[in-house]
């Protein structure tokens, strides 16, 4: 048979690597903003059109490149940062794989200007997939300019799989925060469609860590510092108590390098032990300088993880230098038996830990989950016989619902109602009096036990209130009529550049379910209503877990942002496990979740009641 095995050719190859380096414009921005941080620049600009979908454009200061080497550069496996293989172990630049120029020329129309401080003219190229289509000598100041244009033209795959503006813009954001924040000693601007989004000046690190995250973080900033033989660590930790839902603010540097840890991560979440709220994560900016000869880059085409010789003696130290300045700072639980320890922390691990007994749940009683249905409480309570019965009739319905229909309608619950009402009749006629009146019972503050015609129902309260809300936002975003309530004060918040771009982005939604906002500005935002159903003091943790779920769930299609609104806001809102109910709302909450239309599940997929049959039950006495 004849030979079959063909090398491929270079513009094939190069796609191919592209798929590797390029996933979406923020590589591309990344790549760029890498090798103009290589070429030695003071001053970097980035220009984006379209999320990068249209344009990324980078133009540096740096030392340009001679008319050779400017072509040469988009020669695969074209680099001049290392020589020979031992160089790998001595790295102190961003690149070396000599493979982003080429990978990204494969897929863009690629136009370098370039031009050496004692060169009199630079170089001009444009390449498109891979094909040179002009050449020039031209008149360019020092340093390079390299746009990005109509990225992934010839792969409408890949073009196609790109998220919505917003998503793709975010990840650039993303990008960019990671770089500048690893180089205060380089100025960036970035400049999107048109406007200017950052502009941070040549500074220290405190400074550029404020200039990008805001004035207010300033003082939520720890230092930490700490020099040892086999590595030196300096940046900040956020304080305990500004700790968010979010884990976006975590950002670690080896050597200047943005890398992802878990291990590392984990090293600094432990000196953290104790001091956070459950659910919340403590930000960090630190930067580890290690000997390039005990790490190892290689093992990442977008390089941002990283193999350390020893890592378990980089997490021992981390986490200690990290304790070490949460104490000096006196943040950490100071060892004083002759004070009382609560005084020192304030944050309920410390509580449990003295009192390890009795571990309690704090409820707000003014919190009221039903508040808007204000005319359940209001009116006067229906005669007790008509109330006992109205109540009953929905659970029967329920079982009867749920039994012999999987989809059911709301449709299918009123008939089903109509059906069952004789029943009910008949089975609370005879001389069971008691079970009558204890039609609902709350069991360890989580779940609502209740009789049922064929037995028992146990109803998890937190996702069946979830499920609630969640049809009851649903419906006020589509049919835009809910109700706001106005606020006595406008309620200003904080938030990062990039949290304000996400709530802008919902902002319409947000309105249909009753917020009123009056002001946006970059970081902060005003607000003058908000739903009947929201408590003013929760509104604060409502966007952030919107912000933390949009962040996680990056949702790409306007449905499916609705949706996660939807979802979010009834996970933040609903009542809690722990939380003591009233009888009448145990009540409420049943026939509410009921009425839903799919009442069997939380908005997220889980069991939210399950019911045991008597013949069950009689089972397990046997
Ligand atoms: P790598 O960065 O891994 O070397 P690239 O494909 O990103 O590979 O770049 C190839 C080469 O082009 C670099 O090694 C460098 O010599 C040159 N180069 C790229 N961008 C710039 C720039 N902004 N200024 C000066 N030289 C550059
Ligand atoms: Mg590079």
């Amino acid at each position: 048979m004849a030979d079959i095995i063909q090398l491929l050719p270079d513009h094939v190859a190069n796609q191919i690597a592209a798929g590797e380096v390029v996933q979406r414009p923020a590589s591309v921005v990344k790549e760029l903003l890498e090798n103009a941080i290589d070429a030695g620049s003071l001053t970097i600009k980035l220009i984006i059109k379209d999320a990068g979908k249209t344009l990324v454009q980078v133009i540096d200061d740096g030392k340009g490149m001679s008319v050779t080497d400017a072509r040469l550069s988009f020669e695969r496996h074209a680099t001049s940062k290392i020589r020979n293989a031992d160089d790998l172990f001595l790295l102190n630049t961003k690149g070396f794989r000599g493979e982003a120029l080429a990978s990204i020329a494969a897929i863009a129309h690629v136009e370098l200007k370039t031009k050496q401080e004692d060169d009199e003219v630079g170089a001009s190229i444009v390449i498109e997939g891979s094909n040179i289509t002009s050449q020039d000598v031209v008149v360019t100041p020092k340093g390079t300019s390299l746009s990005v244009k109509n990225l992934f033209f010839n792969i409408p795959a890949r073009r196609n799989f790109l998220k919505s503006d917003t998503v793709e813009l975010r990840h650039i954001i993303d990008e960019f925060y990671r770089v500048a924040l690893a180089h205060p000693n380089i100025a960036f601007t970035m400049y999107n469609n048109g406007s200017e989004s950052f502009n941070l000046p040549i500074s220290n690190y405190r400074q550029r860590i404020v200039n990008i995250f805001g004035n207010k973080t300033n003082e939520k900033l720890v230092p930490v510092d700490e020099d040892t033989e086999v590595l030196k660590i300096s940046g900040f930790v956020g304080k305990p108590e500004y700790a968010k839902k979010t884990r976006g603010e975590q950002y670690f540097f080896v050597n200047n390098r943005f890398i992802k840890s878990a291990y590392l991560n984990h090293a600094i979440a432990s000196a953290f032990d104790g001091l956070l709220k459950s659910g919340t994560h403590a930000s960090y900016f630190l930067n580890l300088t290690v000997n390039p000869q005990t790490i190892d880059i290689n093992i990442h085409p977008t390089k941002t993880e990283i193999k350390f010789d020893d890592e378990h003696t980089l997490y021992a130290l981390l986490r200690s230098a990290v304790k070490h300045s949460l104490g000096q700072f006196n943040i950490a639980p100071v060892l004083d038996f002759e004070r009382d320890a609560n005084l020192d922390t304030p944050y309920s691990y410390s509580n449990s830990e003295t009192k390890p007994s009795t571990p309690s749940v704090t409820v707000d009683r003014s919190y009221n989950p039903f508040k808007e249905e204000t005319s359940f409480k209001s009116t006067p309570q229906p005669q007790k016989t008509s109330y006992k019965k109205e109540s009953t009739e929905h659970w029967e319905s329920l079982y009867v619902g749920v039994e012999s229909k999987s989809n059911v309608t709301q449709q299918d619950f009123s008939e089903v109602q109509f059906e069952s009402e004789q029943a009910t009749a008949s089975i609370f006629s005879d001389d069971n009096q008691i079970e009558q009146v204890h039609t609902t019972y709350q069991l360890h503050n989580k779940y609502i036990v209740s009789t049922i015609k064929s037995g028992m129902l146990v109803m998890d309260q937190h996702r069946a209130h979830q499920r609630v809300l969640y049809e009851d936002f649903l419906k006020n975003i589509t049919v835009k009529e809910s109700v706001s309530q106005q606020l006595l004060f406008p309620l200003e918040l904080h938030f990062t550049t990039q949290e304000v771009v996400i709530i802008k982005e919902l902002k319409d939604d947000l309105e249909s379910t009753g917020f009123i906002f009056s002001n946006f500005s970059t970081e902060s935002l005003e607000i003058t209503g908000v739903p009947v159903s929201v408590p003013e003091s929760e509104v604060s943790i409502i966007l952030e877990q919107l912000i933390s779920d949009v962040e996680n769930e990056v949702p790409d299609s306007h449905f499916s942002a609705t949706d996660l609104l939807a979802k979010s806001m009834a996970k933040s809102l609903a009542i809690k496990t722990g939380q003591s109910l009233e009888k009448n709302e145990q009540e409420h909450l049943v026939n509410k979740l009921f009425a839903c239309k799919e009442p069997n599940v939380s908005p997220t997929n889980k069991t939210t009641f399950i019911t045991m049959s008597v013949d069950e039950l009689d089972k397990k006495f046997i």
